[in-house]
Formats: C-alpha cells, structure tokens, sequence
C-alpha cells in the first residue's frame, strides 16, 4: 500500500504522515466564533478536517479530534484591534455573551450534524479555559517574550526566529504599512495580544481577574492552550482555513513553541481554501445563501452540500453559485437512488474482483486527500459493467464510511426513470452486449450515453436511464 502523504504548509511540500504515537493521531481544527450563523465557507473547513479524520479512521488509526469554540476574546479584526464580536452580538441582540455562545454553538452543532460530520472527541469552549490560557501567558513572560503597554500585554514577535516561518511572512514589509487603526505602543505591527486589559470606562459583558489586571485573552492564547491541554504539547495535525495561516495561526505557533521549547509545535500544518462565489456578493438581503439553513430553506439535502464540497480538492479554490449546487443535488440524488436499488441485492462479494476499486479509492484519499479522484472512483464503481451488483453495493457503502453521504440510509428522493425510443434500444442493445459477455461493446454505449449526460442505472429489474 501506499504511504499517505499529505501537503504540510509549514514546509510547502507533500510529506509522508507518520503520528508522533504510532497507531494514534491528535488533530486540532479552528471552530466557529459564535456571534452569528456560520458561513457556508467556514462548513467547507469543518467538511475537510472531517474528511481527514474519516480516512484516518479507515486506516485504522485511533483519532482524537478537538474543535474549539471561540466565546471570548475575537475581535473584529483578526489582528486584536476594534470591538470584540462576541460582545457586539450580545449587545445588539439585548442579551447576554453567553445566551448568544449557546445559541450559536447549538446552531453550528446543528449544522455539522446535518452535513454528518463525526462528533469531535473534544469540543472545549474558550471562556472555560481561562486559567490555562492565563498560565501559558505567566509562562511566556516569564521567559521574556511579552512587554506591557496601556492596552495589555503584547508577544514581541522579534524575539521569535521563526515567527515568519509558517505563511512566509515579510515582516520587514509590515513594519512600512502605516495603520491608523494600529494598537499605540506596539513595537511591531505583527506583535499581539495575550491579554487585553478592561478599559475603564467600557462596561465589558466577559472579564476575569489575571496576575496583570482585569481584562480578556488575545484570540491567539486560546488554541495554544487548548490544543496542547487536550492534545499535548506537540501533537500531529492542526487544521483550518487558508485566512487563518498568516496571523491566527502563525501566533499560535509563535506562544507554544517559545513556551513549550518544542519545534516543531504541530507536525503538519493543514489548510483548505477558500470557498468563492464567482465574484458575487453573499449577503442575506440579496436573496442569496450565506447559511446552511438558506439551503435548507431552499429544498436542498445538506448532505448534497456534502457532496458538492467533495467535488474539489481541499487546496482548490471552490466555486459555490445556483447551478453549481444543482449540479451537486442531482448527483447527489443519483447516486443516493443508485444505492437504494443496490441495497435488496444478496450478499455475494467476491473480494478479488473488488480489491482493485478498494485501493484505487484508497490511493486517491492517501495523496493529499484528492477528493474528486475518489468520487470518480466511485462513480467508475457505480456504473460499473463487469462487477456484480453486490459488489457494487459494497463497494459503495464501504467508500461511504470515509465520504460521509449517509448512502446507506439515504431515502431517494424521487423515481428516477425516463423513456425514450432510440435510448431505449440502446439500452436494449447494450444489454444484449453484456449477455453475450462483450463488456468491451457494453462499455462503448454506455460511454456513448454518457457523452449525451445521460446515465445508467442498473436495477434488479433491468436497467434505467437518467438525464443529468
Ligand atoms: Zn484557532
């Protein structure tokens, strides 16, 4: 079998995944600041880092996958300056910090249920992981990395060698951008918070005590604390979106590697890209989707968003528009059909005949999670000639168990079947290829039809067609 290999951004390059313990991986993903619905582009971060932990899983390796909630501390902008998101929310809302975390946490618990993203084994919420966050802060100062100024206490990112490491950063460059929004007394712009002071005259809703005065972590502080309090203080894989790499997670790199001495920190360094949407504005008012609701509320399976993530590579840039998640619905529903027909067929599997399909499958997943290579593997499976229909079914439910469509239990959501003249002798001539044992000329008009977009489905009562 093949190694799995797996694209690090820390070193830029695909390198073979081994964990730090043999037989069990630690993997921590960035979740949702809970002040507002999640964005669809964030879920496609949650699909990915599930996606990596279902074939992770069917390698046989033990998971321990921990997903923060943000509660505290996230301000506007990513890089500790304006207001704090979770204290606007509240504010406009009339109600309480942690009324709004419980709704939005319960919202994006929801959300992730719907698209069957596996439950993390660790879900800690930020607010409740003060005193960690405040003692990896005392160990930080204490070997002389933060300095004080009015607004609170800061990381000196000078004192880090490799502060610029992970997204490539060009520090010097930084330091020439004039902000005006800028923090005053910062020795850098890139330098960060580790704990923000209360300022006097704000009445803030989420304050604790600290050794340094009342106030509130940096957003940075939680995942350093947190990850390493599950997880240890090096452990293998951290996930999240491409955004997080410069600021977010180049910061948390920079706290736990000068706290912990460890390097590095995170064996591989994860990122998916950005969901775009063809250069249109996502926003509520213009009727388009922004939420998983609104695709709910529109009619479509939030399992067919599963399906349309998986469609692209992690890494690609992903175009997210109408037709797009048409597409996705169709193909999601044809293949949901598919399988449901399969499912009365009597158990006959002949292993042989399906280990080839097994490791192309595999081997598509092992090479940097190559996603759309898998579904053409199974979309080879499910229209396949020559493997029995059992072999079919098995085929499918045990790539399911990674892809994470829910196809064994998937209700159709329509009869698919159609009629025309001329595909339907095609469809007769086809069948008579195949009981004369000419797969190669069954083949040939299958491929045929499907040039037109049209698909076959093989039922226990003989074959259908369907336009896609
Ligand atoms: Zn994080």
């Amino acid at each position: 079998m093949s190694a799995i290999v797996f694209y690090n951004t820390r070193t830029r390059t695909k390198q073979d995944f081994a964990p730090l313990q043999p037989g069990r991986v630690g993997i921590y993903t960035c979740g949702p600041t809970v002040y507002g619905p999640q964005h669809i582009g964030n879920l496609r971060s949650q699909l990915f880092a599930d996606l990596l932990k279902r074939f992770l899983l069917s390698e046989g390796f033990a998971v321990e996958h921990v997903i923060n909630i943000t509660d505290v501390g996230h301000l506007v902008s990513d890089a500790d300056e304006g207001e704090d998101k979770m204290e606007l929310a509240a504010k406009r809302a009339g109600q309480s910090a942690a009324e709004i975390a419980d709704k939005y946490t319960q919202m994006w618990r929801e959300d992730r249920a719907r698209v069957n993203c596996l439950e993390p084994e660790r879900n800690p919420r930020a607010s409740e992981h003060i005193a960690e966050q405040i003692a990896l802060g005392r160990v930080l100062e204490e070997k002389g990395y933060l300095y004080r100024i009015d607004d609170g206490l800061y990381f000196d990112v000078s004192k880090f060698d490799h502060y610029s490491e992970l997204a490539r950063l060009d520090l010097e460059g930084q330091r020439d951008v004039q902000r005006i929004d800028a923090v005053e007394g910062k020795r850098h712009p890139a330098d960060f918070a580790i704990w923000k002071f209360a300022a006097p005259e704000v009445r803030r809703l989420q304050e604790w005590d600290s050794p340094w005065g009342r106030g509130f972590p940096g957003w940075h502080l939680e995942c350093s604390a947190m990850s390493s309090r599950y997880l240890g203080e090096r452990f293998d894989i951290h996930t999240g979106g491409i955004d997080l790499a410069s600021v977010h997670h180049t910061n948390e790199v920079a706290q736990s590697e000068c706290a912990y001495d460890v390097r590095p920190w995170v064996s591989f360094w994860m990122h998916n890209e950005f969901l775009d949407f063809g250069g249109e504005k996502m926003s509520k008012s213009k009727g388009n989707v922004t939420a998983l609701s609104d695709l709910v509320e529109q009619g479509r399976d939030p399992l067919a968003f599963r399906y349309f993530f998986l469609q692209a590579h992690y890494r690609q840039q992903q175009t997210f528009n109408p037709e797009a998640m048409e597409a996705a619905s169709r193909g999601y529903r044809r293949l949901v059909a598919l399988v449901a027909e399969l499912r009365a067929v009597p158990d006959s599997a002949d292993r042989d005949a399906q280990a080839p399909h097994r490791e192309r499958f595999r081997a598509a997943l092992a090479d940097d999670l190559n996603a759309p290579k898998a579904m053409a593997v199974v979309w080879d499976v499910a229209r396949s000639d020559s493997l029995s229909p059992a072999d079919r079914r098995d085929l499918l439910l045990a790539f399911d168990e990674v892809l994470g469509l829910d196809l064994a239990h998937a209700v159709p959501a329509e009869e698919i079947s159609e009629s025309d003249p001329r595909i339907d002798a095609m469809l007769a001539e086809r069948q008579a290829a195949r009981e004369r044992k000419d797969f190669a000329g069954a083949d040939r008009i299958r491929d045929e039809l499907a040039a037109e977009g049209i698909s076959i489905i093989d039922t226990p009562e003989g074959p259908r067609w369907s336009r896609e």
